[in-house]
C-alpha cells in the first residue's frame, strides 16, 4: 500500500496497529519507525554498511522494483494523492527572480514549504524552501497597509458623491446639445434636399453637402451613445469602492483567522500576485482599488485621498 501514496506513515502506522503489529513494548510503531522501515534496502536484499549498498545472502522481502517505487513515493518523486492537494497559497506567487511559478511540498505531512518551480532551468531560488505559516505572516503584515481611516473613508465617500452629482450635470448638458445637434443636422439634411430638387444648387456641392452632414451624423450618435455609457456606471462603481474600502479596514484580521479555503477566497478577491525570493514575500500586487488603499497612508490627507 505504500507505494500508491495513498496512506500516510501514520495510516500505515494505525492500520498495522489494528492488526495487532505492535513495538517491543507493546506501543503503536511510530511514523517515523514506519518511514525507516520502508527506506531500507535490507528488504529488497540489500545490506548497507558505511553508507554503500551491498547485495545480501538474505532472501529479499519485495522486489527491487516495488522498493523503488517506494522510495519514489518516499522521497516525494511520485506525486502522491496528499500532495496534489491544492496549497493555500498557490496560484498567489512567483519567483522574485525567474518569474516563474512557486509550488509547494507537504513536509512531515503537515508543514507546506513553498519554492520556485524554476521552469526556465535558471533560477537558484528552488533550494529556498519558505515555510507557509511564515507567509501567511508576512502576507497578514501586508494586509495592514490596506488599513485606513474609517472617518477618513466616510469623507471621500460623500466628496465623490458630490463630484458625481456634479459631473452628471455636466455629461447630461453634453447629452442634451449632442441630441440637439443631431435634430439640426436632420433638418439640414431634409432642407438641402429640398433645395437640389428645386434645382438651386449643382450635384457637386450638394453631394459634398451631403457628405458633410452624414460624416457629423455618425460621430453624434457615438458622441450620445458614449455619453448614455458614462450616465449609468459611475454611481454603482463608487459604491463598490465604498464597501471594499470598508472590508478593506478589516481585511488583515480576516485573513488572519481564516480558513485555507477563505484565506484563498480573500487573497482572490484583493491581491493579484505576489513575489517571493529568499523565503520571503518581497511585493505583494493588489487588485483594484485595494491598490489605491496599498499606496496611501492611514491618516491620509483629504487631497491625498481624493488624488487618483
Ligand atoms: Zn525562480
Amino acid at each position: 500500500m505504500a507505494p500508491t501514496g495513498l496512506y500516510s506513515h501514520k495510516a500505515i502506522a494505525d492500520l498495522l496497529f489494528e492488526q495487532g503489529l505492535r513495538s517491543p513494548r507493546g506501543k503503536k510503531i511510530y511514523k517515523s519507525a514506519i518511514h525507516k522501515l520502508l527506506s531500507n534496502p535490507f528488504y529488497c536484499g540489500i545490506m548497507r554498511s558505511n553508507g554503500k549498498d551491498y547485495q545480501g545472502n538474505h532472501e529479499p522481502l519485495v522486489s527491487t522494483e516495488l522498493f523503488a517505487k517506494c522510495q519514489d513515493v518516499l522521497s516525494g518523486k511520485a506525486r502522491s494523492r496528499r500532495q496534489t492537494r491544492d496549497f493555500t497559497l498557490s496560484g498567489f506567487i512567483t519567483c522574485a527572480k525567474c518569474g516563474c511559478a512557486i509550488t509547494a511540498e507537504l513536509k512531515k505531512e503537515k508543514y507546506a514549504y513553498y519554492h520556485c518551480t524554476n521552469g526556465k532551468g535558471v533560477c537558484d531560488q528552488r533550494s529556498f524552501n519558505a515555510n507557509e505559516t511564515n507567509l501567511h505572516k508576512q502576507i497578514t503584515l501586508d494586509l495592514t497597509k490596506l488599513r485606513i481611516s474609517p472617518r477618513m473613508i466616510d469623507i471621500v465617500y460623500k466628496a465623490k458623491l458630490e463630484e458625481l452629482a456634479q459631473t452628471k450635470d455636466t455629461s447630461n448638458t453634453a447629452l442634451t446639445d449632442a441630441r440637439t445637434a443631431l435634430k439640426t443636422l436632420a433638418t439640414r439634411k431634409s432642407r438641402l434636399v429640398d433645395t437640389y430638387t428645386a434645382g438651386d444648387i449643382d450635384t457637386d456641392l450638394y453631394r459634398s453637402k451631403l457628405t458633410e452632414i452624414d460624416n457629423e451624423s455618425v460621430r453624434l450618435t457615438k458622441r450620445i451613445a458614449e455619453l448614455e455609457q458614462e450616465a449609468t456606471d459611475p454611481l454603482a462603481t463608487i459604491e463598490l469602492v465604498y464597501s471594499k474600502f470598508k472590508q478593506g479596514i478589516s481585511l488583515a484580521d480576516e485573513y488572519e483567522a481564516a480558513e485555507p479555503e477563505r484565506k484563498r477566497e480573500l487573497l482572490s478577491e484583493a491581491l493579484s500576485n505576489s513575489m517571493l525570493l529568499n523565503r520571503n514575500i518581497v511585493e505583494v500586487r493588489y487588485k483594484s482599488p485595494y491598490a489605491v488603499f496599498a499606496r496611501t497612508p492611514f491618516n491620509a490627507s483629504f487631497s491625498e485621498l481624493l488624488g487618483d
